[in-house]
């Protein structure tokens, strides 16, 4: 009898209504894969390259949903759909680089299903790897992509160890800016991690793209109101103006005093497998005019030990460019590249 190979391969549906039924049922079925929105998941489910026995299901899990004022901030429940991120008022009026990264995922209907947590924790889009091929990524011993006439156009040009793939993620850098913390729960208890170390790169693990364990979690991010109001940059770059992945982006928040710049975050992806904060770059224009100058020093510094692939010299003026327009708040409208 012929093999249908047109349909998902049958999985266990489990559709928890609470965050303690979740992690009981992640817990008691060690390898399940969670389903936010469903639009990394399913690309990986329907191309049958990840066939989980288990699924388990927020869309019911209510408690998950929603963005709450909390005494020394925002709190984003971790379903909170993209639409209503990059809608909320106190988002759009304090922490506007967070509501302008959300606002450019993709299109309407991808921002109305995808939720902040799935944005954060989707896997890289590298074709080899999403194509099913037997790379370092997916445990084998090779990379495809960065080989002569590998397609690597969108790839790494920073911390690429063996796999040169890269986070697309749009809200990623903007939560390293604003200083979030991602709150992570197993059945043992809660863990809170900056933004930054939410996610790794092939240094710490060559097979996922945050810290996320079979069992974990995420169930909300927090803002701190530190940088509330402050002066934002958010810059995307992709090849068409419509819905499509980021080639890179840029996010920043900066304090000024006059001209001058007193305190400063600052991060980029699409650039390595992991967002980068640009800490080496923050501290050198921390106390100087916020001026071309300054911003180019940015641009030179951001981009040092940046290595090109074959097809991917383009990212380097591109990250330059992006860095020194992000430090002098260019509208891009106005800004020559
Ligand atoms: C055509 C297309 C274009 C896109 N363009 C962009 C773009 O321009 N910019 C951009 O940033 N993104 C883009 N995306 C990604 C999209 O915005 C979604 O954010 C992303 O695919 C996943 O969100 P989701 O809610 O659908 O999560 P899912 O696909 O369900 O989950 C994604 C991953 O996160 C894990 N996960 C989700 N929630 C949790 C949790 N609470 N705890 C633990 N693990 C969890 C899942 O197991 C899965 O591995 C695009 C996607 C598509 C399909
Ligand atoms: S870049 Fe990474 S994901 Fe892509 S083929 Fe190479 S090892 Fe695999």
């Amino acid at each position: 009898m012929a093999v249908i190979r047109d349909v998902m391969p049958t999985f266990q549906l489990l559709q928890p209504s609470s965050v303690a039924e979740t992690l009981s049922l992640l817990q008691r079925h060690g390898e399940a894969w969670v389903l936010a929105g469903g639009l990394d998941s399913f690309d990986w489910l329907k191309d049958r390259i990840k066939k989980p026995d288990v699924v388990v299901d927020l869309s019911g899990v209510d408690e998950l949903r929603g963005v709450r004022a909390i005494s020394d901030g925002l709190q984003i429940g971790a379903m909170t759909t993209l639409t209503d991120v990059a809608q909320h008022p106190v988002i759009k009026e304090k922490y506007s680089v967070l509501s302008q990264a959300a606002e450019l995922v993709a299109s309407p209907q991808i921002r109305n299903q995808g939720t902040i947590d799935g944005n954060v924790s989707q896997d890289t889009r590298c074709w080899y790897y999403r194509a099913g091929w037997p790379c370092y990524r997916a445990g084998g011993n090779i990379c495809y992509a960065d080989t002569p006439v590998g397609r690597n156009r969108e790839h790494a040009i920073l911390h690429a160890e063996r796999c040169v793939a890269v986070s697309v993620s749009d809200t990623a850098p903007a939560l390293i800016a604003l200083d979030a913390k991602f709150l992570i729960r197993t059945l043992k208890g809660e863990r809170v991690v900056d933004a930054e170390d939410y996610f790794v790169g092939p240094d710490i693990d060559i097979t996922r793209l945050t810290i996320l364990q079979h069992g974990d979690l995420l169930t909300a991010i927090r803002i701190p109101s530190t940088w509330a109001g402050a002066q934002f940059h958010f810059e995307k770059v992709r090849d068409r103006n419509v819905w499509d992945f980021p080639l890179m982006n840029v996010a920043s928040a900066m304090k000024l005093s006059g001209d001058t710049i007193q305190q400063i975050r600052i991060a980029v992806n699409g650039a390595a497998a992991r967002p980068l904060r640009l800490k080496a770059v923050e501290d050198a224009v921390r106390g100087q005019r916020r001026d071309s100058r300054a911003g180019e020093m940015a641009g030179k510094l951001a981009v040092q030990g940046a290595v090109p692939l074959q097809f991917n010299a383009y990212k380097i003026p591109l990250m330059r460019n992006l860095v020194k327009r992000s430090i002098m708040g260019v509208p891009e409208a106005t800004c020559a590249s």
